[in-house]
């Protein structure tokens, strides 16, 4: 299956492809034609399956279709529940609709308004909004739905959760009758498909499993470890105990350069790929990586998205991402096809809350390496100062490091 086989159109052909996506996955499979019938979609799909291009693509090819001229309207609305995911999917809509004259936007709370507005007044066919900001800039009077043909709600069982379920009602009451309507949700409890049917009329219905990766075929564990000494743990696992190509994960474009240099300076051939980065280094980055030159690919989150690396058997988190959604997009990296994979993660004293959100949604407690030299067991402050950090270990390191090898063996990586 390719995206040709969905009757995608030439700029977003290209687009996809600048993107180095090769094949659609199930859900865009699945979705992309129904969307494109102007059919409604009820979808159960996580995040980290491709939904996002599964709703984004169509909803651009028909716009794209139906151009018209004149000052642009909000003609999609994209509702999701958190910042980050608004961002990320508004990043998507701008990298698909390269090609195009379409224009997209995001709007959330927790900043001021002005820049927001400006976009809006500039026009937008596309907008991407989190409920609290949308019904504020809708009741000022910034934004106009009258022209609306897409709706899409997202991360509709988060929604609730966030408590979220008013501020949608209130939006839903806004929109055209006349729409084409798609609905995600990871799960579909009763509460939840009530809520799409005050949304959707009479949807297709796509159900893509969970990424079984996360759990099952991946081993996952975490090393407690100070801020500082990250960069000292990672050269060690990449001396002592990884032998393979490693994807490390760096939250920031700056500290993803930082480990570059330092990783550079003991050794290792490592490149680094964030938004800072153009397609071209980031491709040759990329190349470089799967052809073997290039051991270690320190990426971010959003640069890391559209990789395709058969067989990754390690991936790193150097540090941990505050979404605990984008760890399992993360972890999913490796373990793919029939692969078995291995996700570490380093996880600072600020960072245990996010460790665990993380365990929360996966439902599962990641297996803490103790015996490593760089343990960090108390918060910093509490930490007697000057010595660094607290518990160095030696214990059976010897064990662990064979055990890993073992580990990497074992696969004929
Ligand atoms: P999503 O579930 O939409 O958040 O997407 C998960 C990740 O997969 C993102 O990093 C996307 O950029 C990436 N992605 C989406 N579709 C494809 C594809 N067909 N091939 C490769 N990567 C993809």
């Amino acid at each position: 299956m390719t995206f040709e086989h969905l009757g995608l159109v030439p700029p977003l052909l290209r687009a996809l492809q600048d993107q180095g996506y090769e094949h659609p996955t199930p859900i865009q499979a699945q979705a992309i034609p129904i969307l494109l019938k102007g059919r409604d979609l009820l979808g159960s799909a996580q995040t980290g399956t491709g939904k996002t291009a599964a709703f984004t693509l169509p909803i651009l090819q028909k716009l794209y279709q139906n151009e018209g001229s004149g000052k642009r309207k909000v003609k999609a609305l994209i509702v999701t529940p958190t910042r980050e995911l608004a961002l990320q999917i508004d990043e998507n809509c701008k990298a698909y609709a390269k090609y195009t004259q379409l224009r997209s936007t995001v709007i959330f709370g927790g900043v001021k308004q002005h820049k927001q507005v400006q976009a809006l007044r500039n026009g937008v066919d596309i907008l991407v909004a989190t409920p609290g900001r949308l019904l504020d800039l809708m009741g000022q009077g910034y934004i106009s739905l009258n022209h609306l043909e897409f709706f899409v709600l997202d991360e509709a069982d988060h929604m609730l959760d966030m408590g979220f379920i008013h501020d949608i009602k209130k939006i839903v009451a806004q929109l055209p009758k006349q729409r084409q309507s798609l609905f995600f949700s990871a799960t579909l409890p009763k509460e939840i498909l009530a809520l799409s049917k005050s949304i959707v009329g009479n949807p297709e219905r796509v159900a893509i499993e969970p990424e079984q990766a996360t759990a099952e075929k991946i081993d996952q564990e975490v090393y407690f470890v100070s801020k500082k000494q990250k960069i000292e743990l990672l050269t060690h696992l990449l001396s002592e105990e990884v032998d393979e190509d490693v994807l490390v994960f760096s939250r920031t474009k700056h500290g993803s350069d930082k480990i570059v240099r330092k990783l550079t300076k003991a050794g290792f051939k490592s490149m680094a790929i964030h938004g800072n980065k153009s397609q071209n280094a980031r491709q040759r980055a990329l190349r470089d990586f799967k052809e073997g030159d290039v051991r270690v690919l320190v990426a971010t989150d959003i640069a890391a998205r559209g990789i395709d690396v058969e067989e990754l058997p390690f991936v790193i988190n150097y540090d941990l991402p505050n979404v605990s959604e984008t760890y399992v997009h993360r972890i999913g990296r490796t373990g793919r096809a029939q692969a078995s994979g291995m996700a570490l993660s380093f996880c600072d004293w600020e960072e245990r809350s996010y460790l665990r959100d993380i365990e929360r949604l996966i439902d599962q407690k990641l297996e803490v390496v103790e015996d490593h030299p760089f343990v960090e067991t108390e918060a910093p402050a509490q930490q007697a100062s000057g010595s660094g950090n607290s518990g160095r270990s030696s214990g059976n390191q010897g064990n662990r490091n064979r055990s890993r090898r073992n580990h990497s063996r074992k696969r004929n990586y």
